[in-house]
């Protein structure tokens, strides 16, 4: 399977003890070469995003405001928790470079799944506001770009990251050919979620302890079923990993087992609609231990070969 990477997504900081760091993907990729996953990964640099594809998801004011330059060493603030270094536009765009080109991979059909080890992450921008660590939205933008270059009528979302993906719902909610199905804890930033904006949109709120069995309950009554009736020819996840019972910023109780038998349940779905159209992108997940075990999880449900019905 693919796995996209830069090192720029190391360059982008919001400052010293910013739970959002660098460390993040140094602790991903240590775990993965410590489980031996590295070397069965196929490895992608990641490629800017063609800017004019951003307008796709976000206002033009939005996107030159971010063009600011910020002068070495300074940080130029989007909201009281995030913020712009020198590096960040860059590592912005090849965040989002890192999806479209795993989209286009997976629908060419170069690799099965694809895993993007991006930063910033993206699901809290939303269309005209950076906020939440997150300046543009990659997976919106992924399922939009998917309906114009490839011209699909049934793109799916999921966002299992702790915090309610408001960006991308803000950005996707009905919107006609994509339904985003997402889980989160109740009452955390950002607050949104407990009313859907769109009837494209299948919110499912947790409480604050929610653990696996939650979590299959959910997948049983919510998840799996809307997805087998929407029948996708792509799957999209926000894959955020801050569930996690480890994790600092939230209060769910999810482990790395979790993280695996969600995403089984998911490659099951897409191995019966849509074989191998799978690209899944890094979103929270701030435990770096927690992280690197979570993010080993959902890479080895991904690299399971395919088990085609008898
Ligand atoms: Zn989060």
């Amino acid at each position: 399977m693919h796995f996209y990477s830069h090192p720029r997504f190391q360059d982008h900081s919001m400052g010293s003890g910013h739970p959002e760091c660098p460390e993040r993907l140094v602790a991903i990729e240590e775990t993965l070469k410590a489980r031996a996953l590295w070397p069965q990964l196929d490895h992608q640099v990641a490629k800017s995003v063609d800017i004019g594809l951003l307008e796709l998801a976000h206002a033009k004011d939005l996107l030159q405001r971010l063009t600011l330059p910020v002068a070495q060493g300074s940080y130029e603030f989007i909201d009281p928790d995030t913020c712009m270094n020198a590096h960040t536009y860059e590592a912005m765009l090849l965040a989002s470079g890192a999806v479209l080109q795993a989209v286009d991979a997976v629908l060419a059909g170069e690799t099965r799944h694809a895993f993007c080890a991006v930063r910033p992450p993206g699901h809290h921008a939303e269309r005209s506001s950076s906020m939440g660590f997150c300046f543009v939205n990659h997976i919106a933008l992924a399922a939009l770009y998917a309906r114009e270059k490839h011209k699909l009528t049934r793109v799916a979302v999921i966002d299992f990251d702790v915090h309610h993906g408001n960006g991308t719902e803000d950005i996707l909610a009905n919107e006609e050919g994509v339904l985003m199905v997402s889980s989160f804890q109740q009452g955390i930033y950002p607050g949104s979620g407990t009313r859907p904006r769109g009837t494209n949109m299948v919110n499912i709120p947790l409480q604050a302890g929610a653990d696996s069995a939650a979590i299959g309950s959910m997948l049983k009554n919510h998840w799996i079923p809307q997805l087998e009736a929407f029948e996708p020819q792509l799957l999209l996840i926000s894959a955020g990993f801050d569930a996690h019972r480890e994790d600092p910023l939230a209060g769910l109780a999810w482990t790395e087992d979790d993280y695996e038998q969600i995403t089984d349940a998911l490659v099951q779905v897409t191995d019966t609609f849509c074989p191998g159209r799978i690209v899944s992108s890094l979103e929270g997940g701030y435990c770096l231990d927690a992280l690197g075990r979570s993010v080993s999880s959902h890479i080895t449900s991904l690299l399971k070969p395919l088990v085609l019905a008898a």
